[in-house]
Order: C-alpha cells, then sequence, then structure tokens
C-alpha cells in the first residue's frame, strides 16, 4: 500500500513510472461478455437473484467444472460470489472460529492470514523452501500441524510466486488433509493461466474421495479478464455449500445479477468466448519467456521462482540490498529505493509474507516490461547464488 501510494504521488508529480504491481489482466473484458452484462442491464435483469446464484450460472459453472475433471458435477455443489474472495470469507467463515488453527504456506495471497483472523481462528505460516518454487510438503505441514489444527489454505498456481503444484504433490497434501480431517480449502482462481499444461491440476482431477473436505475457490476475475464485474464461486459438498449460501444471504445477498448473466455467458464459452481466452493466455505466455528472458539477460545474478502459471515473477530482493543492510533484504525498503531510483512500481515479497523477495507483474504491454527491467538492470545489483 506504501509503495502504491507513494508511486502515485510520483506519478501525479510527473515522474514517468512504470507500474508492474498489478494484480489483474491488463485486458478489457471479451466483448461477447460484457455484451452480455449490458443486455442483461436493458432487459431488466436487475434484480436480486437466489442467494447461492443464478441456477443458470451455477449450471453454466457445474458443467464446465464436469468438463475439467471428467465427472458429472451437481449445481447445488456451486455457490455463487461476489469475487473469488467473497467465496474465501463464506469457507472461513463457515468453518472456522475461535481456538481453530489454519495453516497458510507462505509467501501467500496477502488476504489469506487476515481473513482466517477476521473469522477469529489462527493463521499458522508455513515457511517452505524458495529452491522449491516455496511449494510446501507434507512433511513441512505435519511439523507446523500440531493439536487443533483445522484447515489449510492452498493456492496453486501461487500469488505471488506462479509456482504450480503436480498433480502428486496435491494428491499428497490432500491426502494427508483427509487423513487428519483438515478442512482444504484450495484456491485455484490461476489454474487455467498455466504455461507447463492446459490446466495446472486441481482438486477436481484428484480421486473425489479426497475432494469431501476440501473447498475449491474460483472465478472468472482472472481467466476471462473480468476482476470489476466482481464473480467467483465455491465448489464443495452440497451441504456445506448450503451453510456457505445462508451465510452469504446475511451479509451481501447476492452477487451482482447482470454480472452473473455475463458470466454465463463467460463460462457457457462459446467459440468467441474461448477465442478469447486462447489470445490472453497467448500474450501471457509471451510475456512470462520475454520476461524471464529479460531477467537472464540483463540481471543475470538475480534468481527468481520459475512462473509456470498466473502472472507474476517472484525475485530476490537482495541484488538491489546496499552495505549496512540487513541479511534479508527489507523487501518495503528496497522496492521503495526502486521507485524512488528508477520509477518502476513493484510489490514487496513482506506483503506476502515473505521478505527478501519481491514480486512483479507481467501483466503489462512488452514494452514496458522491457523498458522496467532495463531500468532495474541500472541500478546495478550485486550477484547472488541460491535462491533463499
Ligand atoms: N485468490 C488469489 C490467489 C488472487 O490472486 C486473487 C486476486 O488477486 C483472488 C483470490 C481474488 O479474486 P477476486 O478478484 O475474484 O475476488
Amino acid at each position: 500500500m506504501a509503495v502504491a501510494s507513494r508511486a502515485r504521488e510520483l506519478r501525479a508529480a510527473g515522474r514517468d513510472i512504470i507500474d508492474l504491481s498489478a494484480g489483474e489482466p491488463d485486458f478489457p473484458t471479451p466483448g461477447l461478455i460484457a455484451e452480455s452484462g449490458i443486455a442483461a442491464i436493458r432487459d431488466g435483469h436487475t434484480h436480486y437473484s437466489p442467494a447461492a446464484g443464478l441456477p443458470m450460472l451455477r449450471e453454466a459453472i457445474a458443467a464446465e467444472l464436469g468438463r475439467q475433471g471428467g465427472q458429472e458435477i451437481d449445481a447445488a455443489s456451486v455457490v455463487v460470489t461476489a469475487g473469488a474472495k467473497q467465496a474465501l470469507f463464506n469457507a472461513c467463515f463457515t468453518l472456522f472460529g475461535p481456538g481453530d488453527r489454519v495453516l497458510v504456506p507462505a509467501p501467500y495471497w496477502t488476504s489469506y492470514p487476515a481473513l482466517v483472523h477476521l473469522a477469529r481462528a489462527e493463521p499458522v505460516l508455513v515457511h517452505a523452501d524458495p529452491e522449491r518454487g516455496f511449494k510446501v510438503t507434507v512433511a513441512e505441514l505435519e511439523r507446523a500441524a500440531g493439536a487443533r489444527v483445522h484447515g489449510l489454505i492452498l493456492n496453486s498456481p501461487s500469488n505471488p510466486t506462479g509456482a504450480v503444484y503436480t498433480h502428486e504433490e496435491l494428491e499428497a497434501i490432500a491426502s494427508w488433509a483427509a487423513e487428519r480431517d483438515v478442512w482444504l480449502i484450495s484456491d485455484e482462481i490461476y489454474t487455467r493461466i498455466s504455461y507447463v499444461q492446459e490446466r495446472a491440476p486441481g482438486i477436481l482431477d484428484l480421486n473425489p474421495a479426497l475432494g469431501r473436505r476440501a473447498v475449491v475457490v474460483d472465478g472468472a476475475s482472472k481467466i476471462f479478464a473480468m476482476t470489476g464485474w466482481r464473480i467467483g464461486y465455491s465448489y464443495s459438498d452440497p451441504a456445506l455449500a448450503r451453510r456457505m449460501s445462508a451465510l452469504q444471504s446475511q451479509v451481501t445477498s447476492c452477487a451482482n445479477t447482470p454480472a452473473q448473466i455475463a458470466a454465463a455467458t463467460a463460462y457457457r464459452g462459446g467459440t468467441a468466448v474461448q477465442a478469447a481466452v486462447q489470445q490472453m493466455i497467448g500474450t501471457f505466455r509471451r510475456r512470462r519467456a520475454r520476461v524471464m528472458a529479460l531477467f537472464d539477460e540483463h540481471l543475470p545474478g538475480v534468481r527468481y521462482v520459475r512462473p509456470d502459471g498466473a502472472f507474476y515473477l517472484f525475485f530476490r530482493a537482495d541484488a538491489w540490498a546496499e552495505p549496512g543492510d540487513a541479511a534479508v533484504a527489507d523487501s518495503v525498503e528496497v522496492c521503495t529505493r526502486l521507485l524512488e531510483r528508477t520509477g518502476v512500481a513493484l510489490v514487496p515479497g513482506a506483503a506476502f509474507g515473505s521478505d527478501g523477495f519481491i514480486r512483479l507483474s507481467f501483466a503489462v504491454a512488452e514494452e514496458l516490461l522491457v523498458e522496467g527491467v532495463q531500468r532495474l538492470a541500472v541500478s546495478r545489483p550485486r550477484r547472488t547464488d541460491a535462491l533463499r
């Protein structure tokens, strides 16, 4: 927040700022989806929907999930929410309460510990090995678990690292959670923005028995470039879906109705929608290759996590540390310095629970990536060898 607000001040003062801090696609919502939202308003679909969402959207999402996992999905398992964030909120508030410990692998997406705290439960951070892309293992989870562990929030592909859990890794963690009676909240919002396979593995790819104590969180924000429409969803056991829907009915009533209609067009995924999605993913793929090549060329000593999904590059901050700085670089200090000196806005790893690292978003035009990395290179980083 501090870096973002300083970036705004500098821009207002006339500085040329390259903003590589965005957490959302830079593309407009595909035309067909947007038009269907506009038509929904014109046609008078401007009333409340059922709390769990319009049946046609829940069915469209269930059909999409069924195509992914190759199994029939009951639309009663799907609750449509105001963004994936509300699905996370619903899950945390329904499943956790005072005295419960919830494991959160770090680096984490910023809201997880806050949501667990708001539910009066206790987030327990699990710090994994940067050399493994910060992916946690069952042994690390078991070590951190202790008694009263009630939940785990997993995110693959990860924001901020882009790391993707393999099918086997996910299966091992889901099996551990099932054996331990731990609720697994699986944030799968980036699974379709994947560079190693068509879709990153998710809970629905596993044996259905492993999904019984899981809540899958996903949404339209990233994959359809619809962040401002605020449509997400959860997929869970129908009994839990009913409880989450009951909670939601008291908090926001329902997600925005015209946006739900637009999202139904997106999830039904006609040829034009599919083509638009493929084009966006293709662009992210090119930018990912470009940003890695730029780092390798201009910042050869700076180690980063290889982003196999999402649209972020998570790299070490200590290359920009100065004599007298702490052993683990203060990422807020380094990002502030880089912003002041180079005009490049980035997000400090501290915001994700991993100081010593910095997140760059490649959801921007390639020219900005080139200019941004060149500016970072001008500030002459030190060479570093390991990823920790
Ligand atoms: N989960 C992760 C990992 C995210 O990166 C984001 C947005 O940045 C969200 C959830 C929230 O998504 P939404 O905008 O649909 O609430």
